[in-house]
């Protein structure tokens, strides 16, 4: 079977290719795009004088600024004739982002993200069924194309439509489904209420794009009877979906670093955070032609697994994303991050997922109260003892020790978009 990895065999290969491709981006960014030039030109760098790795710190950042500054084609590097097509994000945080690919770009996606089928262990057998939004968004048509890249069958079912994906899920007999976690606990609860698990071929999930809870993760899998489930990152930004997957070891997600380097700062400071702590990802690609992204900050909050991975394989691997560095607060000196105590409450038995962080300060000391609610099937009476439990996880994991506060189950704001849940009470 054909192999979309790459032919590496160490990771200074890696890093030969890696600057390789820094040197080349930077080159074509400076000759082909005023905005580079004039940033590269003021940080005193010209294309030549990249001689190492090292030198990336040397490059400026670029933001999600200068993508709204450059509306509607954005850090264009190649003539408008060179390019095939553009995708756009959905701008929740703002102005629309509009993104340019030359044909070269939309290959080389293509190809990484059939990489990301092999990763997950499928065959040209497969059957899979692509339920993810189809249209302006890079998501339909990357799963598509990735898809019949890597020889499986797609079947291009598109979001929501429940009645139609019960349909296809029997009549074609899907092996693997692609969809956000939230759609794929949809069809599961969906299934179970039919009763019709066994009339499915379904053996695996691809999910992504938004954070999920293990507890979630755990009851799509027992209910769809899947023998695997595999998180996907991606970003408009940076080509779409499928710069990496999960491997069947479940720690960490690889990412293709063949085709970007990933550095992980502090988003304070900007310098690089030690290995393995929590970090804003800052992307240079290597590859891209039409919109090279160079130290592009993401606002994505992650780490990175310095280990070799049991899988074998070399490409290095990053943490789920934690959430936004716009997040991020800071208590007695430390950096908490919201995702952190998500995790941290999503792993604790005894309360639901709705919480709030309220920052206060008394006689010139931080407090941090942590106001969760019960689960439903939990007792009141047991609320000291699961109080004491979640303090001690959170002093362990988030490193900040929290007063916890545990109210009635349902008794916190619920909202569809983005709930609020850190309160910032402290003075100036
Ligand atoms: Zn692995």
């Amino acid at each position: 079977m054909k192999t979309f990895m790459p032919t590496l065999t160490s990771r200074e290969e890696l890093a030969e290719v890696q600057l390789k491709g820094l040197q080349w981006t930077v080159n074509h960014a400076y000759h082909g795009s005023a905005v580079y030039k004039e940033k590269l030109d003021r940080a005193h760098v010209k294309p030549d004088e990249i001689r190492s790795l090292d030198d990336l710190n040397r490059l400026p950042f670029t933001s999600a600024k200068d993508l709204a500054d450059g509306y509607p084609f954005p850090l264009l590097s190649v003539p408008m004739s060179e390019v095939v097509r553009l995708h756009a994000s959905s701008g929740t945080t703002g102005k629309r982002k509009v993104l340019c690919y030359t044909r070269k770009d939309i290959d080389d996606w293509a190809h990484f993200f059939a990489r990301c089928y092999e990763m997950a262990e499928l065959t040209p057998e497969d059957r899979v069924q692509i339920c993810v939004g189809y249209g302006v968004w890079t998501a339909g048509v990357g799963f598509q194309r990735g898809c019949e890249n890597f020889g499986a069958l797609a079947v291009p079912a598109g979001p929501g439509n429940l009645e139609m994906q019960m349909e296809f899920l029997m009549d074609f007999q899907s092996t693997v489904i692609c969809c956000t976690a939230s759609m794929g606990l949809l069809l599961a609860e969906e299934v179970e209420r039919r009763g019709v698990r066994n009339k499915l071929a379904l053996r695996k999930m691809i999910y992504g794009s938004e954070r999920s809870s293990e507890a979630m993760r755990i009851r799509i899998r027992n209910l769809l009877g899947l023998s695997d489930m595999y998180d996907i990152p991606g970003m408009t930004e940076l080509y779409g979906p499928g710069t990496g997957l999960e491997c069947r070891c479940h720690d960490g997600m690889h990412y293709w670093a063949d085709y970007f380097i990933l550095e992980i700062l502090d988003p304070d400071t900007l310098e690089p955070v030690p290995d393995g702590e929590i970090g804003e990802m800052v992307v240079t690609t290597l590859r891209k032609e039409a919109v090279p992204l160079i130290r592009y900050r993401t606002r994505d909050l992650t780490s990175l697994k310095p280990e070799p991975c049991s899988c074998g394989n070399i490409l290095p691997r990053h943490d789920r994303i934690l959430g936004r560095s716009d997040d991020m607060f800071i208590i007695r000196a430390v950096n908490v991050y919201p995702g952190q105590i998500d995790s941290v409450l999503s792993g604790t038995v005894g309360i639901g997922s709705e919480y709030q962080v309220l920052l206060d300060r008394r006689e010139g000391k931080d407090f941090m109260v942590v106001r969760v609610e019960r689960a439903l099937d939990a007792a009141a009476a047991d609320d000291s003892e699961t109080a004491a439990r979640l303090r001690g996880a959170l002093q362990q994991k988030v490193l900040v020790t929290p007063e916890v506060e545990i109210v009635p189950y349902s008794s916190l704001p619920r909202s569809e978009r983005k709930t609020k849940r850190v309160f910032d009470n402290r003075p100036e």
